[in-house]
């Protein structure tokens, strides 16, 4: 055995180990197209190694085409799969496009495996002595579409290195090498400078299998970890720049170019103020992060920066991450739910003061303003309980308009009511604050007078007497004036109940109008018998 097929049998054996390493990441975008590619390889470099022409003399060198002819034709679908899957991230294809891929690979082979085996091999074996090689048009039209599909994979890879980040940009740069190489190889079969019965493409193809595994090993193609930050990268909604400590841009991801709606991808490399100079302003310099900053771009959008420092292990700052989310939703929904929220509180101030003024329409007396009975029967028992419980007293006093009839009889019920409202404003001035003047009903008062001693109480109900007598009121040029009588009873001396105390302040009321009326009476003490 030749020299040259041990070298080609140590090819095939060197394209199974990117195989294996594919195999063994094969979840990665891009690893089962390599592997099927680089099992390829090594199938077409064994075929070359073993001596066909020994084996089978007649047969030879014919019987080696057809079973290398599988690899031949697959391995430009192949790579550009193989491309595909990796520069778009996901090795998920659609069936139809397979099949499309397939069909001029599965045409040319279905041919060549066939009696019209000329069509692709043309004149191979007449003209093999004289060393000029001739191929049949079919398989012109095969190398035609495999180098479509070659060049289409090329400028795949091309885009991919123009918009990837530096650590994309390492590895496309590897696998254009990769993708060269046979190239070269293959044109110089084609165009006849290789000798006609050796086409060094697969030699090429194992040289591009030591750059794969050079991307693969070095530059960490296939690394899941920066799979998944590619995969994370591109899916998140936030975008993000990673600068270094001159602000040169060392990566970012497509939410960007979107949030800032850049036509042209952002270019690695390149200083942040000369592709986003709106957003180089905002972020802080070293040592000031991290930080969070809202901005508007365009007039009409939000956006929330945050700038996290990346420090190295002695704590130099050596560049940041900033991260860009677009607030404007969520600005609006919480400005809107404030609003609501506004509304909401407006609402129940109002309900809320709606029904204190209702609480206060059921205990007022709207004529007065006075406190109404309804109130006075709570005061009463309130004020029972807490002096029970103190020990204090209290005085109960009734107070009822003198020959108040005869003023709605002479001159109006409308004269009537200003002296009943004068009475009450009388009465809110001059009591105090603890005190709780009511009406008790038509022109009769009650005032629940607390700590107070009889005398004091009486005392102080004389000075409102008088005070009262004192107004004027006009009516038709006339001067019209009233007085009261009272009744003052105290507990507990008079009463220990609400009943009691109220019948002993009306038996004393009773008795100041018998006595002649315009005069407070005390309430008399019953001496139990
Ligand atoms: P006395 O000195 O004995 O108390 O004589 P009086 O006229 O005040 O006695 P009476 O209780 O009979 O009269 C009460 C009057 O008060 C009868 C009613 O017309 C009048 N009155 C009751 N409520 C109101 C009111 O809200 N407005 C007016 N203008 N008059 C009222
Ligand atoms: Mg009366
Ligand atoms: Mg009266």
């Amino acid at each position: 055995m030749h020299i040259f097929n041990f070298l080609l049998l140590a090819g095939a054996v060197a394209a199974l180990f990117p195989a294996s390493v594919a195999w063994t990441r094969r979840h990665a975008p891009g690893a089962p197209a390599l592997l099927a590619m680089q099992l390829s390889a090594a199938w077409w470099l064994a075929c070359y190694a073993l001596p066909f022409a020994r084996l089978w003399p007649d047969e030879g060198m014919f019987l080696r085409m057809r079973v290398i002819f599988p690899a031949v034709v697959s391995i430009a679908p192949l790579t550009l799969i193989f491309v595909l899957s990796y520069t778009r991230g996901t090795n998920t294809w659609r069936p139809s496009r397979l099949l499309a891929l397939a069909i001029v690979p599965a045409v040319v082979l279905a041919v060549a495996l066939s009696p019209l085996h000329d069509l692709c091999f043309g004149t191979w074996r007449g003209v093999a002595t004289d060393s000029i090689f001739q191929m049949g048009p079919l398989f012109w039209v095969h190398s035609l579409y495999s180098y479509v599909l070659v060049g289409k994979a090329v400028l795949a890879l091309v885009a991919a290195y123009a918009q990837g980040s530096t650590y994309v940009r390492r590895q496309t740069r590897i696998l254009l090498g990769a993708l060269i190489v046979p190239i070269i190889c293959n044109v110089t079969f084609i165009a006849g400078v290789s000798p006609p019965d050796l086409d060094p493409t697969p030699i090429g193809l194992v040289v591009s299998g030591i750059l794969v595994s050079l991307a693969i090993f070095r530059r960490g193609l296939f690394d899941l970890v920066a799979v998944a930050r590619q995969k994370i990268g591109s899916a998140i909604t936030d975008g993000f720049i990673v600068i270094d400590a001159q602000r040169r841009i060392v990566e970012s991801n497509a939410a960007i170019r979107r949030i800032f709606e850049i036509g042209q991808p952002v270019k690695p490399g390149r200083l942040l103020g000369e592709q986003l100079a709106e957003l180089d302003e905002y972020v802080a310099r070293p040592g000031n992060t991290p930080t969070t900053t809202e901005f508007v771009h365009g007039g009409t959008r939000h956006l929330e920066l945050r700038t996290f420092a990346i420090c190295d292990d002695d704590g130099n700052t050596i560049g940041a991450v900033l991260i860009v989310r677009d607030v404007t939703e969520a600005r609006r929904t919480s400005l809107a739910l404030e609003q609501a929220n506004a509304q909401l509180k407006a609402q129940l101030d109002t309900i809320q003061s709606m029904q204190a003024q209702l609480q206060e329409q059921v205990i007022r007396d709207p004529l007065t303003g006075l406190y109404n009975r309804l109130y006075l029967t709570d005061a009463l028992a309130r004020e029972l309980t807490c002096s029970a419980r103190t020990q204090g007293s209290f005085a109960v006093v009734m107070i009822d308009v003198d020959h108040f009839k005869s003023v709605n009889d002479v001159y109006g019920h409308a004269l009537g009511d200003a002296i009943l409202r004068a009475l009450g404003g009388l009465l809110r001035q001059q009591v105090r604050p603890t005190d709780s003047p009511c009406r008790y009903g038509g022109e009769e008062f009650v005032v629940i007078m607390r700590d107070v001693t009889l005398e004091l109480a009486v005392e102080r109900i004389n000075e409102l007497r008088v005070a009262f007598a004192a107004l004027r009121f006009a009516s038709n040029g006339l001067d019209v004036s009233r007085t009261f009588s009272a009744g003052v009873a105290l507990f507990p001396l008079h009463g220990r109940d609400e009943a009691s105390l109220l019948a002993a302040a009306d038996a004393a009321l009773y008795a100041a109008k018998a006595a002649g009326r315009n005069q407070v009476c005390q309430a008399a003490v019953h001496v139990e018998s």
